[in-house]
C-alpha cells in the first residue's frame, strides 16, 4: 500500500482531465503534477485516498518525446497554465480526447457516433501571448516587497511574475509602473488574510487589432491618493487609453467590484474581430483570445447557416459580439444578457456598427426567454415566438433546465451551442437530444493553449419528423 511521503518510481502512462500525469504503481493509481505521458519519473507520494492518490514529481528519469520545454520561467509554480511542459500538438490531442470523453460518457452517444460527428480542433499557429486581458493579484513578498504575478495552483499564494508567457509584452512596463508608484507614494498592496491594504488586482486589457489598452485597478477603498501621478506615469504608455478603478471592499474571491471610476481617458476601449468592431468596459466578459475568437464566430456562422431571412436568438450573448457577428446575415438578432454594462455596451456596439436589427434584453435568460415565450402566447393566441436558429454561450455551469425546455417549445431549425465546459455541454446535449434534436457537427476550438481548457461549438438540428 503506497504510503504518504513515500518516494517511488513511476511511468506515466494517461493524463487526468486536469492536466496531470497518471501513473500506477502495484496497481495504485497516482495523480502526478507536472508530468505527461511518457516521462519516467521519480515521484514523491503527497496524499493517500482509498482508491488513488497524488504525487509530486522530484526527478525526471526519463522524459518523453511529447515534452516541450516550458517559455515561462515560473509555468510549475504558477497555477495559470497546467500544460506548458506538453508539446503544442499534444495538448491539442489532449483537448480533442478531452471533448470526445465527455460526450461518450456524460452524453451517452456512441463512440462510432461521436467520431463521426467531430470535426478537427482548431488550434493557433503561435500558442504564446494570446491574452487580451489579465488580472494580476498585488500583493507583498516574504521580505516585505510589493509584488504583482499570479496564484499558485489553488490556493492566493502570489507568484512574482511580471513576464506572464500568454500577455502582451507592454503588460510589464504597466505592472512596473503601478508598483514603482505605490512604492514611492507607500500605497500599500491589499492584504487578503487581514482585509486591510488598498491595491487588490490590477486589470490590463489590449485590443489586439485597435491597439487600445485599458488599466483598472482593484481597490480595498472608495479612493486612491496622488492618483495623478499614476496617470502620468501609465498615460505616456503607447496606446494606452483608459485608467480607471474598481471599487471591492468585500472578502471574496470576485475580483472585480461592481462600481468603474474614471482616473484619465474613456471608461472603455475599442476592438474589432473580422469587420465588428466593439466597445469594452472593464466590467463586461471579452472573449480572451481574440485570434480564436474569430475561428470560433466564423464556425458559429457557417453553423448557422443564415441566408438573411432569419430570426435568431443569441442567448448570454456579453457585449453583443457573436449577435453583431451574426446580424449582417440574419433578419433580427435578439441577444439575452446578465450584465447590464455589457447589454449596454452591445447596443452601443450595435450603433457603432449601423446595425438596426438587433435588439438587446438585459437579465437571467432563465427568466427572459420563457417569459418572453409565455406573453407571446398571451398576446398571440394560436402561435409562438418564431425563431429560426438559437445560439447559446453560456458560462461552465451550461444551461439551466428552464431555458433548454423554452428552446425545445420554440422549435428553431437550428441550436449552436458554444461552450467552455465539455461536461455542461455533453449534459446538455443530451437532453436536446431526448427532445427532437440531433447533433450534427462538433468543433472544439483551442482558446486557451498552454492550459487545459477548451471551448466547443456544436451545431444541433431539429429532427426531420
Ligand atoms: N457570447 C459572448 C459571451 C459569452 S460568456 C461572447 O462570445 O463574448 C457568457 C456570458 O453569459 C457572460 O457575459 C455572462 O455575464 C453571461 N451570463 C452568465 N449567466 C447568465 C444567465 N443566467 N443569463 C444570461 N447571461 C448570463
Amino acid at each position: 500500500m503506497a504510503k504518504k511521503n513515500e518516494i517511488v518510481t513511476v511511468k506515466v502512462t494517461d493524463m487526468a482531465i486536469s492536466g496531470e500525469g497518471i501513473g500506477k504503481v502495484d496497481g495504485y493509481t497516482l495523480f502526478i503534477k507536472d508530468t505527461v505521458i511518457g516521462d519516467v519519473a521519480k515521484v514523491k507520494i503527497t496524499k493517500v485516498k482509498k482508491q488513488y492518490g497524488y504525487a509530486r514529481l522530484m526527478e525526471l528519469l526519463e522524459a518523453s518525446s511529447d515534452r516541450a520545454t516550458p517559455v515561462c520561467s515560473v509555468a510549475r509554480q504558477c497555477g495559470g497554465c497546467q500544460i506548458q511542459a506538453l508539446s503544442y500538438e499534444k495538448q491539442l490531442e489532449f483537448k480533442q480526447k478531452k471533448v470526445r470523453g465527455s460526450l461518450i460518457r456524460v452524453g451517452g452517444f456512441d463512440h462510432e457516433f461521436v467520431d463521426g460527428v467531430m470535426e478537427p480542433i482548431i488550434g493557433m499557429e503561435a500558442p504564446f501571448h494570446y491574452r487580451n486581458k489579465a488580472q494580476y493579484p498585488v500583493g507583498t513578498d516574504k521580505e516585505g516587497n510589493l509584488c504583482a504575478g499570479f496564484y499558485a495552483g489553488r490556493t492566493h499564494q502570489i507568484i512574482p511574475n511580471l513576464d506572464c508567457a500568454l500577455g502582451p509584452e507592454a503588460n510589464r512596463t504597466i505592472l512596473e509602473k503601478i508598483l514603482e508608484f505605490m512604492k514611492e507614494y507607500h500605497i500599500p498592496a491589499y492584504d487578503e488574510a487581514a482585509g486591510k491594504g488598498l491595491v487588490r488586482h490590477v486589470l490590463i486589457r489590449c485590443g489586439f487589432a485597435s491597439g487600445e489598452i485599458m488599466v483598472c485597478l482593484v481597490l480595498n477603498g472608495k479612493k486612491l491618493p496622488h492618483s495623478n501621478a499614476l496617470v502620468e506615469a501609465l498615460r505616456s504608455i503607447p496606446g494606452m487609453e483608459s485608467i480607471t478603478y474598481s471599487v471591492n471592499r468585500e472578502n471574496t474571491n470576485v475580483i472585480m467590484g461592481n462600481e468603474i471610476c474614471l482616473l484619465w481617458g474613456k471608461e472603455y476601449i475599442t476592438d474589432q474581430i473580422g469587420s465588428v468592431k466593439y466597445q469594452i468596459s472593464p466590467l463586461s466578459f471579452y472573449q480572451v483570445n481574440p485570434v480564436q475568437t474569430e475561428a470560433l464566430y466564423r464556425q458559429a456562422l457557417e453553423y448557422a447557416r443564415l441566408t438573411g431571412q432569419e430570426t435568431v436568438w443569441d442567448l448570454y450573448c456579453g457585449i453583443g459580439t457573436i449577435s453583431l457577428f451574426l446580424a449582417k446575415n440574419a433578419a433580427k438578432v435578439y441577444g439575452v444578457e446578465i450584465v447590464p454594462q455589457a447589454i449596454e455596451d452591445a447596443r452601443k456596439n450595435a450603433q457603432i456598427n449601423g446595425i438596426r436589427n438587433a435588439e438587446f434584453f438585459v437579465g437571467r435568460a432563465e427568466d427572459i426567454l420563457p417569459e418572453y415565450y409565455d406573453r407571446y402566447e398571451r398576446e398571440h393566441p394560436g402561435e409562438r415566438v418564431h425563431a429560426d436558429v438559437i445560439v447559446v454561450d453560456p458560462p461552465r455551469k451550461g444551461c439551466a433546465q428552464s431555458v433548454l425546455d423554452t428552446m425545445v417549445k420554440m422549435q428553431p431549425e437550428r441550436i449552436v451551442y458554444v461552450s467552455c465546459d465539455p461536461a455542461t455541454l455533453a449534459r446538455d446535449l443530451k437532453y436536446l437530444c431526448g427532445r427532437g434534436y440531433e447533433v450534427e457537427k462538433v468543433r472544439a476550438v483551442d482558446m486557451f493553449p498552454e492550459t487545459i481548457h477548451v471551448e466547443t461549438i456544436v451545431s444541433i438540428q431539429k429532427k426531420n419528423s
